[in-house]
């Protein structure tokens, strides 16, 4: 390990823990390369556009990346589209979303792919979303696949039938031990009875045969006739492809907890022959609700980014609003929550806007730099400031260190941040170096956003910037032990309808029903 001068013990050393999905534990992050991880994220099925809670999947795990440049490791990301093989059920029943998608827009399958991974890739940079290191798509991959599935059938994990060929689950050491599923008594609503032939319900297609006489949109010829790969198969094939055998962490939403990924882990059991799952940390976001119901495509409830760009939200208030919640927690969404996330988002660009004025150019200019030079996932420059010694005005770098070390803690990130930007004590340039590493982190892009391009309604009551000089004066009267004067501000904030709440964090508000005005008006 590097010796450093820094002035904090331990600063940006500090483990990083995450939850591991495999045994549903907080573990201390590994790498299997020192200083170098490998991160693969499940892509989207491209038949559709992405809806907002698909994109919460990809804020997470952008938040993830960012925490581990943050703490300086070298990351190669890959992530796949998926443009074949994806049935409408996960349980391989239905049909291929791709081709039903293709039939109903009366274009091809390939011309759809390309449309809506273009609107994906746009969605994505407008969430200021970082690139992958590398993007990859199933139907660039149907060699390696056949490559894989010969594998598995030479080494007896895999058997025939008419609708193609079929990984039997038996043959693999604990199955289902991602879902916490005994393969044994398997019953999440594989229905053995849908495909003739089935030995269990959990047993899944590796390859699909077009059925005799019908040719697909999308085939290929193979060892066991024309037919198109099994959805699970390209994740197994693409990570292996990019990232070797064994790699470090693979992402997804919390539903592939349940079977995609239960099933891609005996796909590389069987190819690795071992019982290792292939990956080190398996790691998986909440859902995002609406109106108590998961959002997904087939519920209906199916929101786009630009849904919400279209009446007044700006895409990084809601990439504000994922960022409020732990990414293990289900995320309640509404028009009005989103608003709350703009309002907070808008008062952080107005403090910037301040700051900025009150420091004055060069220092603004420096702040900038500072997060220009990390743009495109070079943080390196931040980081080799921090560890020549620790600059004091980069001083809140330690405690959102120990945020995201938590187990990716947003929330907590989001609150020292505020309470930087209400910090009147630290001089301005200061808070905007700062600003400038949160940006880093959490990608909020503060120091590159004109708050008159976030819409907000200004509400009626007292003026923030007045409610923020107020909250400032009470921080500095408790710092001086004048208990009374921060009373009486706590007071007269109440009266124009002003709560304060002060947490370990620091002091927050909000606003709440004024109290009756005692002179009976
Ligand atoms: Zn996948």
């Amino acid at each position: 390990m590097s010796k450093t001068t820094n002035s904090v013990p331990g600063l940006l050393q500090r483990p990083l823990r995450l939850f591991n999905s495999m045994g549903r534990a907080l573990e201390q992050f590994q790498p299997i390369i020192s200083g170098f991880v490998r991160l693969y994220s499940c892509g989207l099925t491209v038949y559709n556009y992405a809806h907002i809670g698909n994109l919460r999947a990809y804020l997470f795990t952008d938040t993830l990346r960012r925490a581990l440049q943050f703490k300086g490791y070298e990351v190669l990301h890959v992530m796949n589209i998926t443009d074949v093989g994806h049935m409408t059920s996960d349980q391989d029943e239905g049909e291929d979303k791709m081709e039903l998608a293709s039939a109903k827009a009366e274009k091809s399958p390939w011309e759809l792919s390309e449309f809506y991974t273009q609107e994906f890739r746009k969605d994505l940079h407008r969430l200021n979303i970082m690139p992958p290191s590398v993007w990859c798509k199933a139907t660039d991959h149907i060699v390696e696949m056949l490559d894989f599935a010969k594998v598995l059938e030479d080494r007896g994990y895999t058997y025939l039938l008419d609708s193609g060929l079929y990984f039997d689950t038996s043959k693999v050491k604990d199955y289902g031990r991602l879902a916490l599923i005994d393969g044994k008594d398997l019953q999440v609503g594989a229905r053995i009875e849908a495909i003739p032939g089935k030995r269990h319900p959990a047993d899944f297609a590796v390859w699909r045969r077009s059925p005799p006489g019908k040719k697909r949109l999308m085939e290929w010829d193979s060892p066991w006739g024309p037919g198109a790969p099994g959805w699970h198969l390209e994740c197994s094939v693409m990570s292996l492809k990019y990232l070797g055998r064994h790699f470090d962490i693979h992402t997804g939403g919390v539903d592939h907890r349940q079977v995609h990924h239960v099933n891609e882990i005996a796909q590389n059991q069987g190819f690795l022959n071992s019982d290792s799952s292939g990956v080190n940390v398996w790691m998986h976001n909440e859902f995002l609700m609406f109106e108590e119901e998961k959002m997904s495509k087939s519920t209906g409830h199916f929101l786009r980014l630009e849904s919400l760009i279209e009446r007044g939200f700006h895409p990084l208030s809601y990439r504000y609003f994922t960022l409020q919640a732990s990414y293990r927690k289900q995320l309640q969404f509404s028009m009005s929550s989103l608003g709350a996330a703009q309002t907070g988002l808008h008062r952080m660009l107005r403090g910037v806007a301040q700051l900025r004025e009150k420091a004055g150019h060069q220092d603004w200019y420096r702040a900038v730099e500072e997060t220009r030079f990390s743009r495109g996932g070079n943080f390196r420059l931040v980081r080799h400031r921090l560890e020549e010694g620790l600059p004091p005005d980069f001083n809140l770098a330690d405690t959102l260190d120990e945020a995201l070390s938590e187990d990716l803690n947003t929330p907590r990130a989001l609150a020292l941040l505020s309470s930087l930007l209400s910090d009147t004590a630290m001089p301005a340039a200061a808070v905007l170096r700062n600003v400038a590493l949160f940006d880093l982190a959490l990608g909020l892009n503060l120091l590159s956003t004109a708050p008159e391009e976030l819409l907000v309604q200004e509400e009626p009551g007292i003026p923030v910037t007045d409610i923020e000089k107020l909250m400032a004066e009470r921080k500095s009267a408790r710092q001086n032990r004048d208990y009374r004067r921060a009373d009486e501000i706590r007071q007269e904030l109440l009266k124009a309808g002003i709560q304060l709440k002060d947490t370990p964090e620091g002091t927050t508000w909000e606003r709440v029903a004024k109290p009756p005005s005692g002179d009976g008006k």
